[in-house]
């Protein structure tokens, strides 16, 4: 592969509203950062109540007509733009690592998974075809269809800027409704730019709208009397206030939460496949992913085999500028972020656990300011430990051990999380078990992160998920629908007189 261009701009991300990019009008701004050299790259707007109130006006306006496009036209949208999404692909992957830090194919890989979601809204016309019964009675037919809410929102975190959004916007705009993006404040560069290949592919003015902000934004939205529907993916104390807030004003919320991903190495499994799943899966995208894993649970006699193999291949990860394309991986988001983590170890050495490796204070030559930390690696890992039960969001794998299968089925359903979990084995039987009785949302067998593909939908258990719909996929179209009944006779076949008894099939 050539050497990627780096996104470079120094010019200010502001909203998209009504089809035209929009210069923040309140003066609120917040430094982007690039985490590779540490230096402020640009800045971002943060939206007021008034911008958030133009961005609702301009999609409800648009909403009638858009709504009544059919949807075999609205598909046709999502066609070209699917098109540009391919041609531009690198240059939405450039910002990413530009401003989230990930490496530059870990990027591409993002922005390919947000593309399979709109290939996916590119089948609306047969995701909305309604069902029909003739003769639910004599004369009477029956049929369901299903209508858009209205102007519905999203509001997404940092660690995936592109593909996060396309959870929710291809099947939100594909089923008939307007939206309005929040993107993550730290990374907002893709947002505006999917704004302007939307457009170009002709969506028309409105019915895609971005408010970058920060809380003033989200709160603006949660509380907006036209907001019909939010979707929110972020850490789980946010997704909680955003489930609650959000239903107390009337709304459907599906809200995404944070994760703790469990991978059970079992004593049959193959050892040499399971160290690169957990190496790949823990320390991949710095382990800012929410399907990360960040606990390996090594049943009976496989820690001993597994544990100085993963602190050889810890030891030894590239650590680069993501844009290096033999980098493995990156710097972390930010400052405050980098500090969190490399705070969590030492939690970890004071709880008692074996620190294997210690990533912190890792420098690359050359980015000497960047938020870089190695990968580290913890051992004798307890269930009562701080690093066991919280989400560190950054590459630190702990080890647990365990005897036997039912006590690490045990120990994953005890956690507070339930968005990912896999487990390596060659038993076709444990697998089965494993899979039946495990409390997760998302499970891989020998597949270390199992986020499902565009047509299954994507979503954890417990206290990951707030709401009862996963995003995208099937899931996703009825999200951002309602379910209409309609019952018809003709005149001909009305039988002569009132009905005073529940109506039955006759
Ligand atoms: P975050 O919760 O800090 O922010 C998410 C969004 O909420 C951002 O747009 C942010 O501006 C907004 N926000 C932050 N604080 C707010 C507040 N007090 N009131 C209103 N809005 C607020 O999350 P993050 O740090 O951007 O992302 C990392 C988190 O997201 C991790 O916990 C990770 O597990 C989770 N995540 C979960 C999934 C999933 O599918 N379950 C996917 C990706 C990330």
């Amino acid at each position: 592969m050539p050497t990627p261009t780096a996104f470079s701009s120094t010019t200010e991300v502001g909203h998209y509203i009504h089809g035209r990019a929009v210069a923040s009008t309140s003066g609120r701004r917040q430094a982007v950062y690039n985490p590779s050299t540490g230096a402020v790259a640009r800045q971002v707007a943060l939206g007021s109540v008034e911008e958030v109130n133009a961005a609702v006006a301009s999609a409800k306006a648009a909403f009638p007509a858009w709504a009544d496009m059919p949807p075999i036209r609205r598909a046709r949208i999502m066609n070209k733009f699917l098109e540009l999404l391919n041609q531009h692909r690198d240059t939405l992957a450039a910002m990413i690592t530009a401003e989230h830090g990930k490496v530059f194919t870990d990027a591409q890989g993002e922005v390919t998974r947000g593309i399979d979601i709109v290939e996916f809204a590119c089948g609306i016309p047969q995701l909305l075809k309604g069902d029909f019964t003739d003769q639910v009675s004599t004369g009477i037919d029956n049929w369901t269809l299903r209508q858009p809410l209205g102007v519905v929102a999203g509001i997404t975190p940092f660690n995936f800027p592109c593909m996060v959004p396309m959870w929710m916007y291809p099947v939100a705009i594909a089923c008939g409704n307007c939206f309005i993006l929040k993107p993550s404040e730290r990374d907002p560069s893709p947002s505006v730019f999917m704004a302007e290949l939307l457009k170009q592919a002709g969506l028309p003015d409105g019915v895609f709208n971005v408010v970058q902000g920060d809380k003033v934004a989200v709160d603006a939205l949660l509380t907006h009397v036209d907001v019909k529907a939010l979707s929110f993916v972020g850490s789980t104390p946010i997704a909680q206030y955003i489930y609650e807030t959000g239903a107390h004003h009337g709304k459907r919320v599906q809200a995404l939460g944070g994760a703790k991903n469990h991978m059970v190495v079992m004593p049959d499994a193959d050892i040499e496949q399971a160290v690169d799943g957990l190496i790949g899966a823990g320390y991949g995208s710095a382990g800012e992913r929410c399907m990360a894993i960040s606990v390996a649970v090594l049943v009976g006699d496989v820690a001993d085999k597994i544990v100085p193999k993963l602190a050889e291949r810890a030891k030894t990860l590239k650590i680069k500028n993501g844009m290096e394309l033999d980098a493995e991986m990156g710097p972390i988001v930010t400052k405050q972020a980098l500090e969190r983590i490399e705070g969590y170890i030492g939690i970890g050495v004071e709880e008692g656990a074996k620190l294997v490796v210690d990533g912190r204070g890792h420098k690359v030559k050359g980015f000497e300011a960047g938020f870089f930390t190695g990968g580290s690696l913890f051992d004798h890992v307890t269930p009562n430990m701080r690093i066991y039960k919280e989400e560190i969001f950054g590459p630190v794998l702990s080890c647990v051990r365990v005897k036997d299968l039912a006590e690490a089925v045990k120990l994953v359903n005890e956690h507070e999380f339930g968005n990912g979990v896999a487990c390596y084995t060659s038993d076709g039987n444990v697998a089965r078990e494993f899979s039946r009785q495990v409390q997760v949302g998302m499970v891989g067998i020998n597949v270390p992160i199992p986020v499902p593909m565009a047509w299954h939908g994507f979503g954890g258990w417990k206290r990951s998920l707030f709401g009862d719909m996963h995003a995208y996929g099937e899931e996703g179209v009825r999200f951002y629908t309602k379910q209409k009944s309609i019952m018809q006779r003709w005149p001909s076949t009305i039988a002569k007189g009132a009905e005073f008894v529940m109506p039955t099939s006759k």
